[in-house]
């Protein structure tokens, strides 16, 4: 049986590619991979499929992607969960009758297992379908691919492809920030950091030494209220109509810990809360707990980490 993983790059192929082209190994043995404008994976998968587009439209990729489905006689399709490959692979799965089944987080004893309501409980999954089956993995949440092989590269072109969706314009934005779902360590504020000067300032700078002394990546995070007050942008929001992330370390910054923001985050491997409340309900997830003033504590541990 062979199957097609949807691989993302941006510099490099994605870790949330490479996870998915490892839990495909539960499957199949023949490992194929399906990538647009890069060769990045070719070491990954046996054969990789690349193609080639002057503008990303998901519903003509999705179509490509079918066409390889078709001639390959491909069962299962896997992707790492990021919204972009999403939107690609609905449109795939509504054109092939698909099932599509994401944030997947393992696969134990024949089920697939995924957090479910909010991330409260964990729920293991039994897909019975004889038809192509779509499956998104949750990213940080199995095991990276290594690369095993030097791929076979079967380029596709496509030009001036049309979309009824027209793109006018794109602008680069000024910084590259890191997305709080691929990062390895999450500092997220609330709104007990009081002002947007404060968020900005503080977490900037601890994000900063962070990823100095460690050399990880480094996101930054807000709540709702935050997001609601105009601080930052919804993109950067964690919780349960926000982002859901995984990392290694998450930092609860003025935090509550209402239950909406604990669905994005409770999965996080560590978790430091620093509340001045020591009733806050974040420290019932909370690996360490810091009960403390934000304005005093923060600059402190900042120096202190500076110093190591
Ligand atoms: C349908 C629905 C969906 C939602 N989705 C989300 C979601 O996706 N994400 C999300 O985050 N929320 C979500 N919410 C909102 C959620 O219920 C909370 O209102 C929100 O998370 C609160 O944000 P907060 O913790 O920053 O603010 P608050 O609850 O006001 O908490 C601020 C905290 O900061 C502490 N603090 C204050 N000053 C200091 C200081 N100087 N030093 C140290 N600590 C200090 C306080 O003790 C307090 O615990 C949702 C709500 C609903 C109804």
């Amino acid at each position: 049986m062979k199957a097609l993983v949807y691989l993302e790059a941006e510099n490099s192929i994605k870790e949330a590619s490479l996870s998915a082209i490892e839990f495909s190994k539960n499957f199949c043995k023949e490992i194929y991979g399906f990538i647009v404008n890069s060769e990045s994976g070719n070491k990954f998968v046996q054969k990789l499929y690349v193609l080639e587009v002057d503008r990303f439209i998901p519903k003509i990729i999705a179509k490509e992607i079918q066409k390889v489905i078709e001639s390959e006689k491909i069962e299962y399709v896997f992707f790492g969960s990021t919204s972009s490959a999403i939107e690609v692979l609905s449109y795939l799965a509504g054109i092939t009758n698909a099932i599509f089944f994401e944030d997947v987080e393992g696969y134990e004893n024949g089920y697939f297992i995924k957090s479910i309501y909010s991330n409260k409980i964990i729920g293991s999954f039994k897909i019975s379908y004889d038809g192509i089956k779509i499956i998104g993995i949750k990213p940080k949440s199995y095991n990276l691919a290594k690369p095993m092989y030097n791929s076979e590269i079967i380029k596709i072109k496509l030009e001036n492809i049309k979309d009824d969706i027209e793109l006018i314009e794109v602008k680069a934005k000024e910084t590259k920030e890191i997305d709080v779902t691929e990062a390895d360590i999450v500092v997220s504020g609330g709104r007990g950091l009081g002002s947007a000067e404060n968020y900005h300032s503080l977490l900037k700078e601890l994000i900063k030494v962070l990823n100095e002394k460690t050399g990880l990546k480094v996101a930054l995070g807000a709540s709702q209220a935050v997001v609601d007050a105009g601080w930052i942008d919804h993109s950067h929001q964690v919780g349960q109509t926000g982002k859901t992330v995984s990392p290694l370390l998450y930092f609860a910054i003025g935090i509550s810990g209402a239950i909406q923001h604990l669905a994005g985050m409770r999965t996080s491997k560590y978790i430091i809360a620093i509340n001045k409340d020591s009733e806050a309900p974040i420290f019932k997830v909370a690996d360490y707990g810091i009960v403390a003033d934000i304005n005093i504590f923060l600059p402190e541990l900042i120096e202190k980490i500076k110093s190591y």
